[in-house]
Formats: structure tokens, C-alpha cells, sequence
């Protein structure tokens, strides 16, 4: 059943009178109407059939050429069948809204959709008048193709709707759009109205929202997606390309992209899959190119990242290149040069270690062994032996030894060195004898001298200090001529001395050996020229050299502060030439040379190699031992000294790493150490040469155990100073540091090891170099007690009257006994008594009583040691 469809509706859909209507019935219907009488079926096609054939298009083929161009007419007829898309959408939206009405009768499904009023497009065949609006839905198959062959605004006579702006055509409820009646055959002689405007609310009961026109609404969202990201990528690939080529006519490439983009479209990958891997391969060809041509310099180290960035790559590359390697690393890691330079290597750059130039570098000239300007220099003497045996009195004959009578006044002076001309060329002489300053300063890091005088009295022989100087000599590694002295004495005997040198390793040349043995009287001045001629003599063979054209170089042999001159410092010039006004920087002291003295007291200008004078101008007071550089840049040496302290410092917080057994292993296994020096203090000369010789058996491929000191009595000061300038360890056997040397060699860092056993040494320095140091027991010192009486008492045996010198003294402490620097027994304490009390502990200052567990024979002036074994690990 239809819905009612009245006169005045139908005139109004149809644009026309409803008196026209009411006439057109009347004339072909019998009956009478109104404008308010629903039509019936039969009506409502009468009415169609009349209008339809009165707006009829008589030639389409006219009207798509009745000036209308052809693309416009493609644009249209696209947006055409979007808008009959979208009408069919709508018309099944209707559709559904109106599915509670009643349903149409077959073959009018149509008139659901419009509201349940039949739609004007033609029916039965007939062409509706309103073909103008696209969507008729041609129904009852009346011209269904009109649709989809030709524009289906039906525009009469040629004249083209102007809806095709239109959205939408099936509102037709009353508020559809009457553009279309522009195209009406003027007869129907109604006023059109404005182009394209809907008559929007005309009917306030229209059930769909006008549309008004807008391509918004009848987008194709699905082909818009696609269209604006090719769209995109085209114009920024035009861009591109016309930036890159400065062509505007880019036909070509707009081709090749949308041949690209409709590959895409299609949903094409852009490349095979072997094309890609082909220009993979390319790139990683290309890469290992620019990387084989890759120089890259090093440093000491390099984080992971900042190893990365040299090579260009990333740090996860680095981290697996090293996890092939066997390093595990995260990117702050610090890798060492070797593994650094082996990523990279492996990577294919050619790796350069980097040179970095410290302040010294840049300030102090390099020395070089074939320069050419290398001259002959006097050699720099110092003389050393036992006390007593003559070394001032020697220094004193030599010094006096060509000093004619009028230059007596000038000789006076004392700046710690001096020259004397044999035969018009000088020898330089350090006028502090002995070893321990030798050493001190060797220490320090100055190797001075080149010729060492050992000073034996013929009447005394090899002592103690003299086998001390030997070592000291010899570890320094420089020339040794004995002068023997006191040849003047009765008892004077220079082949017992000889005989004596044998047993260290200097044989007399006279007996088949290289040391010169010179028999001198400081006294007498007897032999001093010889002794001076031999000096010059091993000076000459020893080629001494220096160049005098270079900034001054050298060493601090003493220095003082002045109360009127400042700081003042007697340096011994060892290469180039001082002169006054140079900028000289020594330790941690730096300064321009104000007045230079010689050795005679004279102001000098310059000084040559060899040459000790004594400066001014220092802004602070080296220390002897300091090397001293004369520079050029004054501002870059300040900076110097003030790294120099800075460093200093540091060094105090960490001081630096002497040689220990614990130790031993890791300096080996880095290389530092090709030769471990030890020195050997025992109870007697047989356990000296026994430790000595077993101890250089335990020598591998890596290290060579060298005892370069071996010696009966304590373990003196001058030993700690020996090793601490050679780096060596202190090995001894039932003796005992003097106070000095054990604190010496805490505040040095000197290793000082005791035993009792041989076997012990032996077994540590063994493992030390395997590494194997197993933790041990080690003594802990309690304190010390001197003997001052000893009670023998009958029922109790010897009871010792002791004086507590330091530390405590405890009841269950174990006891050493010390006579003259060598233990005599080791014992525990059997009672521990402060008048007739016992006592759990004494402490310094208090005097005590003590009896020994087994050792009576205490005699007065022992010293009792208390210690506890502690066990320790590493
Ligand atoms: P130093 O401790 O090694 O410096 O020895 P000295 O030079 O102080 O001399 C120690 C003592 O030995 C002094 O009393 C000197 O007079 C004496 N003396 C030094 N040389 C000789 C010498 O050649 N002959 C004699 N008879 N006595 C000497």
C-alpha cells in the first residue's frame, strides 16, 4: 500500500500548480480532486507519464556536446556515479529507517526510500522531469541504464543541471534541491529558483538534514587515503629532484613515481628481496673500503664509545667484536691500546698509537746519542768508603793538589762540588763523600757520577762500609779506582787490601782484573796525581760526552735557603750550557739564574758540562737529587712545576709502587721488572753467601734474582736507602732493622723480609715469582724492652730488670732477644711481673720484670722484642 500521496504534493515535487495537477487528472481520470485528495495508483502514473514525457531529453548525444566540455563531463559523470554511490548508500539508509513502515508493494521498492511517496523517476518507461537530479533509481527497470551510460541528471534539451555539485538527490522529501527545474522546459513557466540552492526547509518534516553542497561530503575516503600519502611523497620527491637538478621539467620522474606509487598502491614491496640483499652487499662493500682506507690514532685507552665514534660504527658493532674476543664490555668501558687497536684492526683501519706530548716534552730539548755537536766532558767523580779510611782528607789533598799559592784565597768556597785541571782538563769531584748521599741521590733519579773513588785504608782493610760502597757503586753501574790511603802508616798493607777487593768481585788490575788500585797518602799528597791521571784515564775510555750548544741540563747536588740571597742551589750542569738569565726549572722549583758562582766563588756567565755552580733566583728550594732543565717558556715551565706538585700530592695519597714479594708476580707479569734485586743482611758471613747464592739459583726465563748487596749486622739505613734506589727487596736472617731503617723503610715503601729459615727466603721469593705467595703468618710488634740488670735467682732461674723503650710489653707476647742487632733467641715470656706482681701488660716508659720460658743467658743491653703472630691474607 502506498502512502497517501496527495495533489498538492505531488505538484509541488513536480514543480508545478496544483491546479495543473487537479486539470491534468481531470481531463484523462474521471472524477474530481482537490489539492487535498490522495491520488491513487492509476492518478499518480498519469501524472508521471505526463511529465516524464514532457521533459524528455530527445538526443543525448546532443547534449553532451551542447557546450559542454568533454573533461568536464568525464569530472562529472566521476562524480556522478560517487554521488549515485552515495545516494545508493542513503537510500539504504532510508531504507532501513523506514523498514517499520509498511512494506512497498513489488516493483516500487522505491518509494520506501522516498519517503513513501512514489519517486518521480520515471516510471513505466516514462523520463521523470526531474531528471536533473541523479539518482532516480530508475525503477520497474523503466531505464535503469540511464544510470550508468549517461550523466544521470537527465539535463534537457542540452542544458546541464547545475547538481552536479549536489550531494545528494534522493532528499527529495519536500526539501530537495529545485535547482534541477532550471532545466525545465520554460513552459512550465515557474520561477527558478536560485541555482543549486536547496529549498531547504519547505518541508520542516523533512526526516534527512539537507545537504548542502561540498565535495567534503561525497569523499571517498577509502581512494582519499591512498591519493594524499602518494600525494605527499610525490611532492616532496619533486622537490627533492628539482633541488637536486634544477629541472623543472620533471615529467619523466612524475612518471617513474607514479609508477612507483601505483606499485605501492598495489601493495608491491619497492625491491625484490634479492635486490635488497644486492644493495646490502654493495653498501657493506663500500663501508669496508672506507674502512680499510680508515687511519685512526689510539690512545693509552678508549671507552667502547668513544672507540665507536673513531671508527664510525656503532658500540654495539665494538661490543661484539670484543665479545668474539673474549672481553665482555659496556660502552663506558675503557679498553687498553691492544684491544682497542685489535677491534679496529679487525674492523680494517690502520691504527697508530697516539703520541701524547706531556709538558716535558714540549719544554725540554731531546736528547739525541748521534748528535754531532757531542764534545768530550770531564768526568764527575765522587769518593766513598769506610769512616775513617780518609775520604775528606782525601777530597782536601786533591783539591789542594794543583792549587799554586796565589790562588790559595779562591778555594775556600764550598758549594758541594769542585773542579780541578790535571794536565789542563777537569775532573769534577762531588765533595759530600760517602754512599748514603750517593744513593740519596741516585734515589731521587739523578745518576751523576761516572767515577767512583773507593777509599781503603791500607792499614784497615775491607769494613763494613766499604762492601756497602762497592754495592752502592755497583748497582749504580758506574767505574770503580780503589785508592788505597794511609800508605804513609807503618802498618800499611795494599796487598791485604787487594786480596780483600778479590773477595767482591774487584780484581786489581796489577792481579789480572779491571780496577785500578792506587796507593795514595792524603796526608803526604803521595800518589794523588797518579790517582788523577787514573781518573782521566778511565774518564777517556768511558768516552764521557755532552753537547754544550744545548739548553742546560743537570742535577740539584745541594741546595739551602739563604737568608740574604733567597734560595740558593748548587747544580751540576750534565749537558748543554747554563747561563745567566736562563729560566731553569728544578723539581718543583722554577726561576730565572740572577748570579751564578763557581766552585772558586767567582760570578760566572755560563757554565759548560760538568760544570757545579751554584744559582740564584729560584722562586723555592729544590731538593738535592731534583734534575734541573733550563727551558725557554717560562709560562709552560710555571705550568710544569705546578703539575709537578700536583703530582706530588697525589703520589703521597699513593705512593708509588716498590717491588715486594706480594707484589712481585703482577710487576713481572707486566713487564716491569726484568731483574730482582735483593739485599741480604744475616748473622754471619756464611749465611750471607748461602741465602746470596741460593737465591740467584731461583732465576726463570722472565725474572733474574740479583743480590746486589749482601752483608753481616743489621739491617743498617744505608740498605733501605740501597734498595730503595734500586728497587730492590731486603731479605734478612736472624737480624733485625735499626729503628731507623725499619722506619725508613715503612715511610719508603722499602720490603724488608725476616726469616729465620733459609729454606723460608728461598720458598717465598719462589712462589713470589710464580705468583703463588700462599698467605702467611707474620710477626706483629708489640714493643721493645732494654735489659738494664739481670737477676740469676735460684728457684726461679734469670730474671731480667727491663726498661720499656716503646710500645707494650704483654704476657702472652712471644719474645725475640737482641744483641747488637742480631737475634740471639726467640722465646715466650714465662712471667711478667711490675715490682712482685704479675702483670697482664707494660707499657713504654715502665720498668718490669721479665723470665723467659727457656733462654736464661740474658745479658745486660739485650733487647727484648714482643710480637705476636698474626695470620694475614693478601
Ligand atoms: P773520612 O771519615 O773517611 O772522611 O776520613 P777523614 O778524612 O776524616 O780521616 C779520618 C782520619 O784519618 C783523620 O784523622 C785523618 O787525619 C786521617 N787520615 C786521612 N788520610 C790519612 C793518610 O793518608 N795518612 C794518615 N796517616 N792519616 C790519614
Amino acid at each position: 500500500m502506498l502512502e497517501k500521496y496527495r495533489v498538492h504534493e505531488v505538484a509541488k515535487d513536480l514543480g508545478v500548480p496544483t491546479k495543473e495537477v487537479v486539470d491534468l487528472l481531470g481531463s484523462r481520470v474521471p472524477g474530481e480532486r482537490k489539492s487535498m485528495t490522495a491520488l491513487n495508483e492509476t492518478e499518480l502514473s498519469v501524472v508521471l507519464n505526463h511529465y516524464t514525457n514532457q521533459n524528455q531529453v530527445e538526443n543525448f548525444e546532443e547534449y553532451f556536446s551542447a557546450g559542454h566540455a568533454k573533461k568536464e563531463a568525464a569530472a562529472a559523470a566521476a562524480k556522478a556515479a560517487s554521488e549515485q554511490a552515495k545516494a545508493q548508500q542513503q537510500a539504504a539508509f532510508a531504507a532501513q529507517q523506514r523498514a517499520a513502515r509498511p512494506a512497498a508493494p513489488a516493483g516500487q521498492p522505491q518509494a520506501q526510500q522516498n519517503g513513501g511517496r512514489p519517486a518521480f523517476n520515471g516510471q513505466q518507461g516514462s523520463r521523470p522531469q526531474n531528471g536533473n537530479r541523479p539518482a532516480f533509481n530508475g525503477q520497474q527497470g523503466s531505464r535503469p541504464q540511464q544510470n550508468g551510460n549517461r550523466p544521470p541528471f537527465n539535463g534537457q534539451q542540452g542544458n546541464r543541471p547545475q547538481n552536479g555539485n549536489r550531494p545528494a538527490f534522493n532528499n527529495q522529501n519536500g526539501n530537495r534541491p529545485q535547482q534541477g527545474q532550471q532545466n525545465r522546459p520554460p513552459q512550465q513557466n515557474r520561477p527558478a529558483p536560485q541555482q543549486t540552492q536547496p529549498q531547504n526547509g519547505t518541508q520542516p518534516a523533512a526526516p534527512q538534514k539537507p545537504r548542502t553542497r561540498g565535495p567534503a561530503m561525497t569523499v571517498d575516503t577509502r581512494a582519499g587515503s591512498v591519493q594524499i600519502n602518494i600525494d605527499k611523497y610525490n611532492e616532496k620527491y619533486d622537490n627533492l629532484a628539482q633541488s637536486k637538478l634544477g629541472n623543472k621539467d620533471t615529467a619523466a620522474q612524475k612518471q617513474k613515481l607514479n609508477q612507483r606509487s601505483a606499485q605501492r598502491r598495489q601493495g608491491k614491496p619497492a625491491m625484490s628481496r634479492k635486490e635488497k640483499e644486492d644493495a646490502k652487499m654493495r653498501r657493506l662493500e663500500l663501508e669496508r673500503q672506507r674502512r680499510k682506507n680508515l687511519e685512526i690514532t689510539l690512545p693509552e685507552e678508549i671507552t667502547v664509545g668513544d672507540l665507536a665514534a673513531r671508527l664510525h660504527i656503532t658500540a654495539a658493532e665494538i661490543i661484539k667484536r670484543l665479545m668474539g674476543l673474549g672481553v665482555m664490555a659496556t660502552v663506558n668501558e675503557t679498553l687498553d691500546f691492544d684491544t682497542a687497536s685489535m677491534v679496529a684492526m679487525e674492523i680494517g683501519a690502520k691504527v697508530e698509537k697516539e703520541v701524547v706530548l706531556t709538558i716535558e716534552d714540549r719544554l725540554f730539548e731531546v736528547e739525541d746519542e748521534n748528535d754531532e755537536g757531542m764534545v768530550e766532558r770531564p768526568p764527575i767523580v765522587v769518593v766513598m768508603g769506610h769512616v775513617d779510611h780518609g775520604k775528606t782528607s782525601l777530597l782536601d789533598a786533591i783539591r789542594h793538589a794543583n792549587v799554586t799559592e796565589g790562588e790559595a784565597g779562591g778555594i775556600t768556597q764550598h758549594i758541594g762540588a769542585y773542579q780541578v785541571l790535571v794536565n789542563d782538563r777537569p775532573i769534577t769531584f762531588l765533595d759530600t763523600p760517602g754512599h748514603a748521599a750517593f744513593t740519596s741521590m741516585r734515589a731521587r733519579g739523578a745518576q751523576v757520577t761516572d767515577i767512583a773513588v773507593l777509599v781503603v785504608a791500607a792499614d784497615d782493610g775491607i769494613m763494613p762500609q766499604t762492601v756497602e760502597a762497592i754495592n752502592h757503586a755497583k748497582a749504580a753501574g758506574v767505574s770503580i779506582i780503589v785508592a788505597i790511603n794511609k800508605m804513609d802508616k807503618p802498618a800499611a798493607n795494599p796487598d791485604k787490601v787487594k786480596q780483600e777487593l778479590t773477595e767482591y768481585e774487584l780484581v786489581p788490575e796489577e792481579w789480572g782484573g779491571d780496577v785500578p788500585c792506587i796507593p795514595v797518602s792524603a796526608k803526604s799528597r803521595e800518589g794523588i796525581s797518579d790517582l788523577l791521571e787514573m781518573i782521566q784515564l778511565v774518564a777517556d775510555t768511558s768516552e764521557l760526552k755532552a753537547n754544550p750548544d744545548k739548553m742546560a741540563k743537570g742535577s740539584v747536588i745541594e741546595a739551602k735557603l739563604d737568608k740574604g740571597r733567597g734560595p740558593v742551589a748548587t747544580v751540576l750542569v750534565q749537558n748543554g750550557t747554563l747561563h745567566t738569565g736562563d729560566v731553569v726549572i728544578a723539581g718543583t722549583a722554577v726561576g730565572r739564574v740572577r748570579v751564578m758562582l763557581n766552585d772558586k766563588g767567582e760570578k760566572v756567565d755560563e757554565a759548560g758540562p760538568s760544570t757545579p755552580v751554584e744559582i740564584t733566583g729560584l722562586d723555592s728550594v729544590p731538593e738535592a737529587g731534583d734534575m734541573f732543565n733550563a727551558v725557554e717558556d717560562e709560562r709552560l715551565a710555571k705550568e710544569l712545576v705546578d703539575q709537578r706538585k700536583f703530582e706530588n700530592k697525589q703520589e703521597q695519597f699513593s705512593s708509588y709502587e716498590k717491588v715486594t714479594l706480594d707484589n712481585l708476580f703482577s710487576h713481572i707479569s707486566q713487564g716491569d721488572i726484568k731483574e730482582l734485586p735483593i739485599i741480604v743482611k744475616a748473622d754471619v758471613q756464611g749465611s750471607v753467601e748461602a741465602v746470596k747464592q741460593s737465591l740467584e739459583k731461583i732465576s726463570n726465563d722472565e725474572v733474574r734474582v740479583k743480590v746486589i748487596h749482601g752483608a753481616v749486622g743489621a739491617v743498617s739505613e744505608s740498605d733501605v736507602m740501597l734498595a730503595n734506589a734500586s728497587n730492590a727487596i731486603i731479605v734478612g736472617f736472624n737480624v733485625r732493622p735499626d729503628p731507623v731503617a725499619k722506619e725508613n723503610a715503612e715511610r719508603d715503601g722499602v720490603e724488608l723480609r725476616l726469616y729465620r729459615i733459609i729454606y723460608d727466603a728461598i720458598n717465598d721469593v719462589e712462589t713470589a715469582m710464580k705468583g703463588m705467595l700462599a698467605p702467611k703468618y707474620r710477626d706483629v710488634d708489640l714493643g721493645r724492652a732494654e735489659v738494664r740488670q739481670v737477676y740469676k735467682i735460684t728457684s726461679v732461674g734469670t730474671v731480667a730488670g727491663c726498661y720499656v723503650l716503646e710500645g707494650k710489653i704483654t704476657r702472652s707476647a712471644n719474645i725475640r732477644i737482641v744483641r747488637d742487632g742480631i737475634i740471639v733467641a726467640d722465646d715466650k715470656l714465662d712471667s711478667l711481673k711490675r715490682f712482685k706482681d704479675d702483670v697482664k701488660e707494660v707499657a713504654k716508659g715502665y720498668e718490669c720484670g721479665m723470665s723467659l720460658v727457656k733462654f736464661n743467658d740474658i745479658k745486660e743491653g739485650d733487647v727484648f722484642e714482643a710480637y705476636e703472630v698474626e695470620e694475614y691474607r693478601e
